[in-house]
């Protein structure tokens, strides 16, 4: 109701509030305008209900390329003199063997340090737009990025990939959170200087493009359906059991068999992680010997397992077990 008894604005023509905020939001979408409407209605009738609050969650399309967004962006979430981060990932609109599968790119922006979403844009092909609706749902409800990570959404090869994109983003953030002192750990906040994007620093480099063109052209490494022996398993690295007798990873892009292409069954990241046909897996492990293997789950936190083992922060043990009759080689 306006300042005027019995007479009710809805729509573009009114102010309301920002869901994550709490500030005063003007979004002028025919969503907002539907939903004041309706409640307006029921309360002319009677009712006594409140207009939630808006997102400003919308999507469209431009030529080919859908485009959605709703919460804070990053720059938003920092002028609101939240503490937050952001991440920006690449996923595929469907499994890649369909041909008119199409990139989309997910940004997601969290909380720090509670991992609350606050918000997130789509970029992508046909169908990405809409998977707002997830980000959306999530912001609303104040989900953490480990709730999304857990969420039981729908997957067939001809809707996304079998980990969903929102999903991928949000396991990147608790790689973030995890690891504040990566290298690529972008945030903004009170006590932190703005550090460089990392999709952006991604780009600019020159060596990594080409990397990046070489990873194109490499075939996606097989999977290899078995049962794995996983003694740890946490959104920033998982810990393999490799039984005697298996190869850590294939010799060649399209070999079978070998843990990295049994772990392929539930990290396809994996497979993109880098250039060679061994991804994620640094170890001296040969075939015929047992061991755990710490495998990563992003390049981000990749490279903070390397550089802890550069430290010797981080060190190898190995236990060798040898057969009472072995007789020594001299
Ligand atoms: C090109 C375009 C594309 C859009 N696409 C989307 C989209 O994809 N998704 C989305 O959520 N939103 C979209 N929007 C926004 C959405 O259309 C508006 O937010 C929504 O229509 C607002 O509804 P409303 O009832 O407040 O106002 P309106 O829909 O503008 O309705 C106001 C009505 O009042 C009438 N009126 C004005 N003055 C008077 C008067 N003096 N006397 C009598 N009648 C009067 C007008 O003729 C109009 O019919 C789009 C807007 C535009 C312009």
């Amino acid at each position: 109701m306006t300042e005027t008894p019995h007479v009710w604005a809805v729509g573009d023509v009114t102010e309301t509030h920002h869901l994550v905020t709490g500030l005063p939001a003007y979004i002028a979408l025919a969503t907002v305008a539907n939903k004041q409407g309706r409640i307006a209605g029921m309360n002319l009738s009677g009712a006594s209900i409140a207009f939630a609050g808006v997102l400003g969650t919308a999507t469209t399309r431009v030529g080919t390329t859908e485009v959605a967004r709703t919460g804070l962006t990053l720059a938003e979430a920092t002028a609101a003199g939240m503490n937050a981060l952001e991440t920006r990932i690449q996923a595929d609109t469907k499994l890649g063997y369909f041909a008119d599968v199409s990139p989309m790119t997910v940004k997601l922006v969290a909380e720090i340090p509670t991992g609350r979403i606050l918000g997130g844009q789509i970029v992508g092909g046909s169908s990405s737009g809409k998977q707002i609706d997830t980000i959306a749902t999530a912001v609303t409800a104040h989900m953490t990025v480990t709730q999304v990570v857990h969420l039981d959404l729908a997957y067939a090869p001809a809707f996304s990939d079998v980990w969903d994109p929102v999903q991928i983003a949000a396991r990147t953030l608790i790689s973030k959170l995890q690891w504040p002192h990566s290298s690529s750990y972008a945030m903004t906040g009170r006590h932190l200087n703005r550090a460089r994007d990392p999709y952006d620093t991604y780009l600019k480099s020159t060596k990594l493009e080409r990397e990046k063109k070489i990873v194109e052209k490499i075939p996606k490494i097989p999977v290899t359906p078995m049962a794995l022996n996983l003694w740890y398993e946490g959104p920033a690295f998982v810990v393999a059991d490799k039984p005697r007798g298996m190869a850590v990873h294939p010799e060649a892009t399209d070999g079978i068999d070998t843990l990295v292409n049994g772990l392929l069954q539930s990290n396809r990241w994996l497979a993109d992680m880098e250039t060679s046909h061994s991804p994620g897996v640094i170890h001296w492990l040969m075939p015929m010997d047992r061991g755990l293997v710490l495998v990563a789950k992003s390049d981000e936190v990749a490279d903070t397992l390397r550089q802890l083992y550069r430290d010797q922060a981080i060190t190898f043990s190995y236990r060798v077990r040898m057969p009472r009759e072995a007789t020594p080689i001299l």
